[in-house]
């Protein structure tokens, strides 16, 4: 089983011949500008790379099998080695401490092969933006909105108690799980991630005075414009416009690029005018995590009741979701 042989750090594995396609600059390129860089290829001997995915701005995802037992199938992420090669050492770092935890793909082994590093871990199924996109209206139901937002406030918990912040939370970030785990949602992608605890986990870090952007533009907080230290909250808040999209369907500024626009955006928008089939708990949602100050904790609990209070009696967060898609 691939569970069995499954290591925790960053093996120096066989070090195969596969190389990155470079640009015109002589970089490599990623994410989903670079042709897939190992379908139908095989990784230390191991896992057979059958078909790509996903691909973000800088891995790709494929669907993997396992040689030696073909039953077993599992995520392989692969990105080119080089400058940015941190973000996938943070992530293994981050699955390492997430594993066999509840929303967060259980990370099976890593290393490095060629000039790519590379990460196998649990399958999961489509991501959220996927799901959205092939609903009848490009919008997801209040039901369904709300499941997720308790859901990824249980996962925002438990990362957030280990002393992370994920910093780059949007709908593509989150996916559901394969097969008869379709009911659950997982939290993907920690390549942003940042620990905010300091060494004891009693305290949170004291705040840098610029914090270099860090996120997707269209969904992080206002304070993440303003270049401010990211706490708890701002993954909140990222929530906060994640879940406004999956229920309208677009939020205002998704066709802007420019940064400072958004932010005009996001600081002009009157919230009432955001809610169209939203229900009115989403203010007082925000109104919690507006509030807090930079080193408190969101109240979890708080934000899970205020959610479970949209969904119809009866309706558990984990109860089958039931997309209306074409
Ligand atoms: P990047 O770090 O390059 O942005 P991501 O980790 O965000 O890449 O993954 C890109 C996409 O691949 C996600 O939006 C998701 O759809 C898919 N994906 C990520 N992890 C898995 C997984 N374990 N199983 C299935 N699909 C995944």
């Amino acid at each position: 089983m691939l569970a069995q042989r499954e290591h925790a750090g960053y093996p120096n594995v066989d070090l195969g011949g596969a190389a990155p396609v470079l640009d015109k600059n002589g970089k490599p390129l990623r994410g989903k500008a670079a042709p897939p860089y190992v379908e139908n290829g095989v990784i230390i001997g191991r896992f057979k790379f059958i078909k790509m995915i996903g691909g973000g701005g800088f891995g790709q995802i494929y669907r993997v099998v396992h040689i030696e037992d073909g039953n077993l199938i599992a995520a392989g992420k692969i990105e080119p080695q080089g400058q940015d090669q941190g973000r996938m050492i943070l992530e293994c770092q981050v699955l390492v401490l997430m594993r066999g935890k509840h929303h967060f793909p259980t990370m099976y082994c890593s290393g490095d092969y060629g000039r790519f590093n590379f990460i196998i871990m649990e399958l999961l199924g489509r991501n959220l933006t996927d799901i959205r996109k092939r609903t009848r209206n490009k919008r997801m139901s209040v039901i369904s909105t709300f499941k997720i937002g308790i859901q990824s406030t249980d996962a925002f918990e438990t990362l957030h108690r280990e002393g992370y912040v994920h910093r780059d939370i949007k709908p593509s970030n989150m996916c559901v799980g394969h097969a008869d785990r379709g009911n659950t949602v997982y939290l993907v992608d920690f390549g942003m991630a940042r620990r905010f605890l300091n060494k004891n986990g009693n305290n949170f870090r004291p705040p840098r005075h610029y914090a270099a952007f860090r996120g997707t533009m269209r969904y992080v907080s206002i304070r993440v414009h303003e270049r401010r230290e990211q706490t708890p909250t701002d993954d909140l808040i990222s929530l906060y416009y994640t879940l406004i999209e999956l229920c309208e369907g677009s939020l205002p500024w998704r066709l802007l690029t420019d940064h400072d626009e958004i932010l005009t955006q996001k600081l002009r928008y009157d919230k009432h005018k955001l809610f169209m089939y939203t229900p009115k708990a989403m203010e007082e949602f925000y109104e919690h995590i507006n509030n807090l100050s930079y080193n408190e904790m969101p109240n979890y609990d708080k934000i899970r009741e205020i959610f479970q209070k949209c969904l119809p009696y009866g309706v558990r967060c984990d109860d089958p979701f039931d997309w209306d898609e074409d």
